[in-house]
């Protein structure tokens, strides 16, 4: 049985909120002198809304999801190691990750020095649920799963996923940072089925943001208000917030983009395909494409010299002589595909 106040670290729990100006009083006034701000109007001398109540508005609807059980943060990354410690007692309590797979669980779990367990993806990249099941232990708190996988490119098995949440008495966190480049709606809808699942979404992929640095974290509310308490109370600015709500309008631009970059997935797929370097072009979900090549640190080192940074994952678990490549613009793209051809 899943209960919340068994896994959440004890001094986490006992929290009280921390009040900031903007919390203490509520209703309508003219005349703010409660928070230390420079009077002087410019767009931000006010201290942001802490909660983010419009833009999690607006998401609530985009999402179907109720605001109370959305988190904002400061990119993904932010809840990322908010959840490590909101969860993980330092020193005991442990997280799994199935490798590979995005590199700033590892970051997150290493700074909090909360330990990290791993188990190997399949060769096809996906969940092994008897590794995870052995895996498990009783300090285990969270378990992050990445769907679309993150250097694979691949969804997860969505019965894995499912299965996982339903053995394990912990945290499940599956990060949908490219749910947009597919087909399927995700985990959000199933959000009311399982109190022990945690989602995490972002502006820095598909939407275009990521300079503003917004990342999602779709939850129950008594987790949501967890995280609430632990967070740096202006955690985003009032810049990314008024950029976030503006982004969030072309809903339309980011379809047709998305659309567009799925197309060229497809180009680059068969081009790279046909080439003697290339050994192997991975199926794809996102916006990248694992490649499994003959030399990838020579072929890397080239096309470095050639101007065009790839990313080089070949010392990765699974993913010997793998460079991952960005789906770029179709004009990127051809300069990647005419400097390969040439090598
Ligand atoms: C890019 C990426 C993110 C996004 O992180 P932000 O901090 O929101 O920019 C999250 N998860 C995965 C797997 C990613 O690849």
């Amino acid at each position: 049985m899943f209960e919340l106040e068994k896994i959440v670290r004890k001094n986490v729990w006992k929290l009280k909120q921390y009040s900031s100006a903007r919390d203490d009083f509520q209703g309508n006034a003219s005349v703010f002198l409660d928070a230390n701000e420079n009077p002087y109007p410019t767009q931000v001398n006010r201290y942001p809304d802490p909660h983010q109540q419009a833009l999690k508005e607006r998401l609530s609807v985009l999402k179907q999801i109720p605001a109370n059980q959305i988190f904002l943060g400061n990119g993904s990354d932010e809840p990322i190691d908010l959840l490590i410690r909101a969860f993980c007692e330092p020193g005991v309590d442990e997280v799994l990750i199935p490798q590979p797979t995005y590199g700033m669980y590892t970051i997150s779990a290493e700074i909090n020095n909360v330990p990290m367990n791993t188990v190997s993806l399949t060769p096809d990249f996906d969940l092994d649920v008897p590794e995870i099941r052995k895996a498990i232990k009783p300090n285990t708190k969270i378990i992050f799963l990445c769907s679309p996988n993150n250097p694979s490119g691949n969804l997860l098995s969505g019965d894995r996923i499912v299965e996982i949440i339903k053995i394990f008495n912990g945290i499940v966190v599956v990060d949908e940072a490219y749910i947009d480049f597919t087909t399927t709606p995700g985990f959000v809808s199933q959000l009311t089925s399982y109190p022990n699942l945690v989602i995490l979404q972002t502006l820095s992929k598909a939407w275009g943001l990521a300079g503003i640095r917004l990342g999602m974290c779709f939850a129950s509310p008594a987790i949501v208000t967890i995280l609430n308490k632990i967070k740096p109370p202006y955690n985003i600015s009032i810049l990314s917030q008024v950029a976030a709500l503006e982004g969030l309008s072309s809903e339309t631009r980011k379809n047709e983009q998305v659309a567009e970059i799925i197309a060229q997935r497809n180009v680059m797929e068969k081009a790279l395909r046909n080439m003697a370097s290339v050994l192997h072009v991975y199926p794809s979900d996102a916006n990248f494409l694992l490649v499994k090549v003959k030399d990838a640190k020579t072929m890397y080192n080239q096309l470095v010299a050639r101007g065009i940074i790839v990313r080089d994952r070949s010392r990765v678990l699974l993913c010997d002589e793998c460079l991952r490549i960005t789906i770029g613009t179709p004009q990127e793209n051809e300069i990647v595909v005419s400097e390969l051809s040439r090598l």
